[in-house]
């Protein structure tokens, strides 16, 4: 008969879920290093231990949601803006939708960039950035169209180049009559117009525009993601550097307008009714421990109803 550790070892391979967290898990160590010495010791050390318990809950459907462990919360960890981005995805879903069902709104993305630049014009670049959008969005003719925004930064690297990218993704809340409202609308080709007049610069040859569908999963990820990739920014030690310097304490996604409004309706508990519910009755804890570059299986719980009540909420869904 097997003893309880040699079961759990049997079923190690049936947790699919444990593919993403582990990945972000065993990058630690590279952040860790790279990071150390812009950091407390308090912090390296939370950094360090970040991730070692998670805990999940699974549904009598076999659903699994991530439901809690020991986490840094530092902004460039791997494994924290990678559980950060699902929440903020939740959130963002609940503004698309709040903004189509209920103030009738349609949404655009666009896509704003300019030619790559090197290191040390990093942060420069960032701040012309915001002050071309700002120049945007002060135009006659995005007023005219603009019921609210939301843009968030990206900045990408080119290895090849040495190179890098700062880009806005930016999606904008528009009356369903602007796309048939031949006075207001605004084509791709008048989009790069405007931008490399705000930007001041007319060797800008791309501006990506589309409508937004409903359920928009493409769109909630680009707006969702971190603001860089963990391989990018742990490419090396100077483009950690270089991005830590560019984007910390920097505000990274800006709400305007509606989203404004309809996110704090949300922070004061409104609208909880879009939340579409799953159906699914979450009843079992899965707790994993880090353990020689592995996930282990260390204990599982049966919850009471009254503890299922008090967890139900600020789950993370896990694909
Ligand atoms: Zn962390």
């Amino acid at each position: 008969m097997l003893n309880n550790t040699e079961k759990i070892e049997k079923n190690q391979d049936e947790f699919e879920f444990l593919e993403k967290p582990s990945e972000k898990k065993a990058k630690m160590k590279d952040f860790l290093e790279k990071i150390k010495n812009k950091v407390s010791e308090k912090m390296s050390l939370k950094i360090f231990e970040c991730g070692d318990i998670v805990g999940f809950l699974k549904s009598k459907g076999e659903k699994i949601r991530l439901h809690g462990g020991n986490f840094c919360n530092n902004r460039f960890c791997p494994l924290c803006s990678w559980r950060k981005a699902k929440k903020d995805g939740y959130l963002l879903m609940l503004l698309f939708s709040v903004v189509q069902k209920i103030h009738k709104k349609e949404l655009i993305f666009l896509t704003l960039t300019a030619p790559n630049v090197v290191s040390e014009l990093l942060e420069f670049e960032i701040k012309d950035f915001n002050k071309s959008f700002e120049r945007l969005v002060k135009t006659k003719d995005f007023k005219n169209i603009c019921k609210g925004y939301i843009r968030k930064l990206e900045v990408t690297y080119n290895a090849q180049e040495n190179t890098y990218h700062p880009h806005f993704h930016v999606v904008i809340a528009v009356n369903k009559s602007y796309f048939t409202d031949t006075k207001s609308y605004i084509n791709q080709k008048k989009w790069l117009e405007m931008w490399q007049i705000a930007k001041r610069n007319p060797k800008i040859t791309q501006v990506d525009i589309r409508k937004a569908k409903l359920d928009d999963m493409k769109g909630v990820y680009e707006m969702a993601t971190y603001s860089a990739k963990a391989s990018d920014y742990l490419y090396s030690e100077d483009t950690f550097d270089t991005f830590y310097s560019a984007l910390k304490g920097k505000q990274l996604i800006t709400f305007n307008g509606l989203f404004k409004e309809i996110l704090k309706e949300v922070k004061a508990g409104e609208h909880s009714e879009l939340i579409e519910s799953d159906g699914e009755i979450y009843n079992k804890q899965l707790w994993f421990n880090w353990i020689e570059e592995k996930y282990k299986l260390f204990r599982t719980d049966e919850l009471s109803d009254s503890e299922m009540q008090k967890i139900y909420v600020d789950e993370i869904e896990i694909d």
